[in-house]
């Protein structure tokens, strides 16, 4: 069984019963729908779609809504392109009318840009395709000069190379686009460009306010939030971060990519948040039926840096091969998780629990990894102790038991940890042992002989609380 989680984009490619249900199949577990491209009722019909097909398919699937954030982007060309000659002089005009754009300038989407700038700096657009340097700011024009050119077409994103500008992170786009995550019931709510906790809180509140009560993912796309301080401040606002290469690459550069993320996956995992691994980790599959060498090694290192899903962007909204990719990277996590390093933990052996439930946790993995168990039960409300465990590196795969679907479809982002929906919450902790090791028999996890591990707490069916573990041999667990 994998232990990664995949995460895969909604869009025109997966429109259909048919790609949905493909998808499902090949083993995403958890769709995010972009609320930068589409209606929401296009984001509604799909959700409903998932919803309907998985549980047609036996799965448990996440949905996650991304919110676009302040992504900036140029305005419109008259002719919908430019071409761009490296030395070529271009003005990014703020006063512009937004479809007026020519071979000397265009229009700003965000019109604070040109106070945000000066002479020297580097603007990237379209993801660092093309390179303008600034050369003056004059009134409300940046005069630039294009270092690396090419073709220019409407409303391409921008960044500054080195990051620093200070749009809001919630705008006025994803408060509507919040009430639409409540109405749609997302499980995961993604916040762009976040600049500090703050941000987070503040999602966190809109959300609630509109009925939410989604995880919070925040998105770690600033050079600003790679700081230590503001980046463990903002993993720990936080419920899921994702590592979104895409524009954290252009700017801090590629070149610094690989080690943010292995810092990031660590960090995210020692403060016990999820973490997603994101962009462009299967990109020539969006055409080819294959991935190049690179990208194999890509998904199998961030396997190996511990993180608890992958992401596919364009590969599964508009790529030509949605279901191939899905199962091919499938196939490329579960053999990197077979290396050692996946399987070994040295997690928090020097360190003090503060809870219970984390010492409970923390006992159980410590068992399970040195004594040969074939599978851990947490009977969970929350899914707080599923992530506790699965923060510690193991190859023994996690059961939540849970009749929360709300949990369900959380810890299906956690990485080793597999959702099983029961009907009812087991309320009897005296019955509640061999209840939970019957429908592990039931379902093909268990058999007689192997050892089990269960955790619960005093009051079942109740969030929190969980306080003791067992361990069980199948077939003699009859008093347990
Ligand atoms: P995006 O975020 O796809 O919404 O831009 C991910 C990234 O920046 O990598
Ligand atoms: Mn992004």
């Amino acid at each position: 069984m994998r232990r990664t989680k995949i995460v895969a984009t909604m869009g025109p490619a997966t429109d259909t019963p048919e790609a949905i249900e493909a998808i499902i199949r090949a083993g995403v577990n958890v769709v995010r729908m972009n609320f930068s491209h589409g209606t929401h009722a296009e984001h509604a019909a799909r959700a409903a779609l998932v919803r309907e097909l998985a549980h047609k398919a036996g799965r448990i699937v996440g949905i996650l809504g991304d919110l676009q954030g302040p992504k900036l982007r140029i305005s419109r060309f008259k002719d919908g392109k430019i071409t761009l000659k490296s030395g070529d002089a271009f003005i990014l005009d703020a006063d512009l009318a937004s479809d007026a754009g020519t071979q000397e300038r265009v229009g700003l989407g965000y019109k604070e840009l040109v106070n945000d700038v000066s002479a020297g700096d580097e603007l990237w657009l379209d993801d660092g395709r093309i390179v303008l340097e600034i050369v003056e700011v004059r009134g409300q024009e940046i005069h630039t000069r294009a270092i690396n050119g090419g073709i220019l077409s409407n409303n391409k994103g921008l960044n500054r190379r080195g990051g620093g500008l200070s749009a809001e992170a919630l705008t006025d786009k994803d408060k509507e686009d919040i009430a639409a995550a409540a109405s749609i019931g997302v499980d995961f709510l993604a916040v762009s460009f976040p600049r500090s906790a703050d941000d987070i809180h503040e999602a966190r509140r809109l959300a609630l306010e509109a009925g939410c009560k989604a995880a919070i993912v925040a998105k770690m796309e600033r050079a600003e939030t790679m700081e230590p301080t503001i980046r463990d401040e903002i993993i720990l606002a936080s419920d899921v971060i994702m590592i979104a290469r895409g524009d954290l690459g252009v700017e801090i550069g590629d070149a610094k990519l690989p080690q943010a993320q292995k810092c990031l996956i660590s960090r995210a995992r020692s403060l016990n948040r999820a973490v997603i691994t994101a962009t462009q980790m299967m990109e020539t599959m969006t055409d080819n039926p294959i991935p190049t060498r690179a990208e194999v090694f890509d998904v199998a290192n961030a396997v190996m840096d511990g993180t608890d899903a992958v992401m596919l962007s364009g590969e599964t909204a508009t790529g030509k091969h949605p279901a191939l990719v899905v199962k091919t990277m499938a196939a490329i996590c579960k053999e990197a998780e077979n290396s050692n390093e996946t399987r070994r933990s040295g997690h928090r052996m020097e360190n003090r629990f503060d809870r219970i439930d984390e010492g409970i946790a923390m006992a159980t993995m410590y068992t399970a990894n040195h004594m040969g168990v074939r599978a851990i039960a947490a009977l969970t409300e929350s899914g707080a102790t599923p992530l506790w465990m699965s923060r510690i590196r193991s190859g023994i795969p996690i059961y939540a038991l849970t009749s929360n679907d709300e949990a369900a479809r959380r810890v299906s982002m956690y990485r080793g940890v597999y959702p099983v929906k029961l009907h009812e919450p087991m309320k009897d902790p005296k019955i509640a042992n061999r209840q939970a090791v019957e429908l592990m028999i039931e379902e093909g996890i268990v058999e007689n002989g192997d050892l089990v591990i269960i955790t619960k707490g005093d009051l079942m069916g109740t969030k929190g609380g969980t306080n003791q573990m067992k361990i069980l041999r199948v077939g003699e667990h009859e008093n347990g």
